[in-house]
């Protein structure tokens, strides 16, 4: 599942190959969107916030979602899509280079000056120039729930998702089920944060120092498996703030006490 950091590098990639060009290019394969056009308007910049991506043209923002199953690709023009065109949901191209958004489940145009409407709601983001950590924890510390669904609320802070949720709460040694009202909100935050930061110009995410597939996460998809630390067998459950956004919750109970 895309998280804040593969947000980030998307949009620095876009930006990078798209900033200050023309659109030469603009195609939404959305129904809503088919017959919006926003060539012959220029890049201003494509920016990240939280897991949300915003193409700023002209006095636009093309907003998306990755979700799930979304990617924003860059290509030079001409050469070829590494996925199938009839996954691609947005193209937006200049004289050298398309974006493409395979699979992208959430879109939408906006006037820029109406931004706030799809991302006010959104706390602190650890990957944003205008971090605030104090504000975040403040927020996470206030939450009655589950420690685990309280970090992944985006209102609280803006950018983690389950592969972050679980790690961080392993390094940490919070048991994921703990109220967060009951926890150090300020160390897990700031500890989210590092995690974040240090992985956000990595293709590859690692959460325990090691780059080799099968060794960069603590606890994540390791159900049964060893724990890296003691030994006792990695449990896991199921967590979320309602049916619909339960995730899979793994954790140590010895590294991480309070197991009910
Ligand atoms: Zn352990």
């Amino acid at each position: 599942m895309p998280e804040g950091d593969t947000v980030y590098r998307a949009a620095h990639r876009m930006d990078d190959a798209l900033a200050g060009a023309e659109v030469t290019e603009f195609d939404l394969r959305v129904p809503q969107l088919a017959t919006a056009d926003l060539t012959g308007l220029w890049v201003d910049h494509v920016v990240p916030r939280g897991k949300h991506l915003l193409h700023r043209i002209g006095s636009w923002t093309l907003h998306s979602h990755l979700k799930m199953e979304g990617e924003w690709h860059v290509y030079r023009r001409g050469e070829r899509w590494r996925k199938p065109a009839f996954k691609a949901r947005a193209v937006v191209g200049t004289a050298h280079w398309q974006a493409v958004g395979f699979e992208i489940a959430d879109i939408s145009l906006v006037p820029t000056a109406e931004e706030e409407e799809i991302v006010g709601h959104l706390g602190p983001d650890p990957l944003g120039d205008d971090w605030d950590a104090e504000e975040a924890a403040r927020r996470v510390q206030a939450d009655p729930r589950p420690v685990h669904v309280a970090i992944l609320d985006q209102r609280s802070v803006a950018g983690f998702g389950n592969v972050y949720a679980n790690e961080i709460l392993f390094v940490r040694g919070v048991d994921p089920h703990t109220p967060a009202v009951d926890t150090d909100a300020r160390a897990i935050i700031d500890l989210g944060a590092r995690m974040i930061r240090a992985n956000r110009d990595r293709s590859a995410r690692t959460f325990t120092g090691e780059n080799r597939p099968g060794r960069r996460f603590w606890v994540y998809g390791r159900d049964g498996a060893p724990c890296r630390r003691c030994g006792t067998r990695i449990r896991a459950t199921t967590l979320g703030a309602d049916p619909t956004r339960e995730r899979n919750v793994f954790w140590c109970p010895v590294c991480q006490p309070g197991t009910p």
